[in-house]
């Protein structure tokens, strides 16, 4: 054994969900074995008080921990703080930034996903990934009047709804808010919560949330230092506890630019030069108010508009976080730069898997699930790579995890609770689907795909109750043909009818 090399059985890396459920099952596989789990973060996520809602819908609580907590709970994990920056695959070893070395004889590689930034050049851009960059947002946004969020995704929705004191203009390259989970129907549902002030949140809160606490306080240099390596990915809730309010008294103020990217961003100093210099090609932001020159940054938008702002959120999805890991080893690599993995969670590189948002799910998915970079699914992969580990391991054959039959995910959006089911955008369907939808403004949006009679996704906004019965009409594919005018009658019990 080479000097300073530590060796065990088992190694992951990263502190995330999807790295300390494989750990923790791991550690309850093979309570004789060391299982070394390295993280750049300072804290690592647990799940708590994980409930089972139904045969594939999950509920649980996120919580940030200090490493000691997993190590007391799982006797056989030792945590050590150090970022990655090295994979010898063949060698089946890795090296850390402070000259550690670990020999491993599985590795699972869990280290998450950064924001894709729309620029790296200006320092008037934000995007939010952990408690770090979450509490800079807050910051910024403390002093600010007007801030641009782009993208579509969650993390736009979410910051959209929740900002307050502050006129937000919202550039969305879709014809409709929130494309990556609604169709333009849902999103006509929502829109009226952006006009209107929002409610007070009355009663206990039932969504998973996470701490975050003196987090910052706790951060040391180490996890900044690293540049890519930064905390772990935030989740559902992470403005909770968070004011989220701007300079402004305004309450609500959003203006949604749809159908445009961003074309060129530019400090104030460029910007009043093009307009001296008469180059001004492009048209202020009319809505929500003209543009002074007094701004700190300018946004032109591909539709021509320019708006002005204080700062601007780069909330357009991420990229894995691979790059230590590729240099000098043969990874397989998906289109959206994960690290491929097959229906055994294992990447091209033998006896190296990969769980959670850095990896890409390379296998034939089941009609009913797709890929998509959300908590639930860092637990289920990181569970299930551990399994996998595990059968490799033992010599037992595994079948593929049942949780990937059906793509779940329960959220809430704008205050509305959100149950997300199978192809619930009819996704990969063309024109061979079918829609029915039900909507009651203010109350709930309920919209279900049928494809040849049978039930292939639902969209349910606010309190339907109606998850579990549809859950099972699409595990059961039965012909729902008979019965498409009744399904989404309101006056039918739907539950009682196909029970
Ligand atoms: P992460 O949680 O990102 O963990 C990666 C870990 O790897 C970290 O501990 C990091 O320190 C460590 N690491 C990285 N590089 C290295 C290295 N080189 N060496 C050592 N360690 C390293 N999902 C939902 O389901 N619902 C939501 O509402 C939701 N909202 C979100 C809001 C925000 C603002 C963000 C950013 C994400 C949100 N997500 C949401 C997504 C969700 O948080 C992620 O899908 C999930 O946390 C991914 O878990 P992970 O374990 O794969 O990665």
């Amino acid at each position: 054994m080479a000097a300073g090399l530590t060796t065990s059985k088992f190694a992951v890396v990263g502190g995330g969900i999807a790295g300390v459920t494989c750990a923790e099952q791991l550690a309850s596989q093979f309570p004789s074995e060391e299982i070394v789990l390295l993280t750049a973060a300072p804290l690592i996520k647990t799940v708590t008080n994980f409930r089972q809602v139904s045969r594939t819908l999950e509920d649980f609580r996120v919580e940030e921990q200090p490493s000691s907590v997993l190590e007391a709970k799982c006797p056989n994990v030792r945590v050590i703080q150090s970022v990655v920056t090295e994979l010898q695959a063949r060698q089946h070893i890795l090296r850390t930034e402070n000259g550690m070395q670990f020999h491993y004889d599985k590795l699972c590689i869990c280290t998450g996903a950064r924001p894709k930034l729309l620029s790296t050049e200006t320092p008037y851009l934000l995007g939010i990934r952990d408690t770090d960059s979450a509490q800079e947002f807050q910051k910024q946004l403390s002093k600010a009047r007007r801030v641009m969020v782009v993208g579509n995704g969650g993390i736009a929705l979410e910051l959209v709804y929740e900002v307050e004191g502050c006129e937000v203009v919202w550039a969305v390259k879709d014809k409709a808010i929130g494309n990556t989970f609604f169709d333009a129907g849902a999103a006509q549902f929502l829109i009226p919560s952006l006009e209107a002030d929002k409610p007070e949140r009355a009663g206990p809160f039932k969504r998973t949330r996470y701490t975050t606490e003196d987090a910052m306080a706790r951060h040391t240099s180490a996890d900044k230092g690293a540049g890519l390596a930064g905390g772990s990915a935030l989740g559902p809730d992470w403005h909770r506890g968070m004011s989220l309010r701007g300079a402004e008294q305004v309450s609500h103020k959003v203006h949604v630019e749809y159908q445009c990217e961003v074309e060129k961003i530019s400090t104030r100093e460029e910007y009043l030069q093009f307009q001296q210099g008469g180059q001004q090609s492009s048209t202020p932001g009319s809505e929500p108010s003209s543009d002074t020159g007094l701004w700190p940054v300018y946004v032109r938008l591909t539709n021509g508009k320019t708006y002005g702002c204080d700062f601007i959120v780069s909330a357009t999805g991420v990229i894995p976080n691979t790059k230590p890991f590729l240099h000098g080893n043969t990874f397989a690599v998906a289109d959206d730069l994960g690290l491929c993995v097959d229906d055994r969670m294992r990447t091209s590189e033998p006896d190296v898997y990969a769980a959670g948002d850095v990896c890409t799910a390379c296998w034939e998915p089941s009609a009913l699930w797709q890929q998509m970079r959300l908590w639930t699914q860092a637990r289920q992969m990181g569970w299930y790579a551990a399994q996998c580990i595990a059968a490799d391991v033992l010599g037992d054959s595994i079948d593929l995890a049942f949780c990937f039959e059906l793509f779940t995910h329960i959220t809430k959006f704008f205050n509305y609770k959100v149950v997300l089911l199978g192809k619930f955008n009819a996704q990969g369907l063309g024109q061979d689907h079918e829609l029915l939808v039900r909507c009651t403004p203010a109350q709930e949006y309920i919209k279900v795909v049928l494809a040849r009679g049978r039930m292939v996704g639902a969209v349910l906004i606010g309190d339907t109750d109606l998850e579990e019965t549809f859950e099972n009409l699409m595990l059961n594919q039965m012909d729902l043909t008979a019965y498409k005018d009744e399904l989404l009658n309101p006056n039918v019990d739907i539950e009682d009818y196909f029970d």
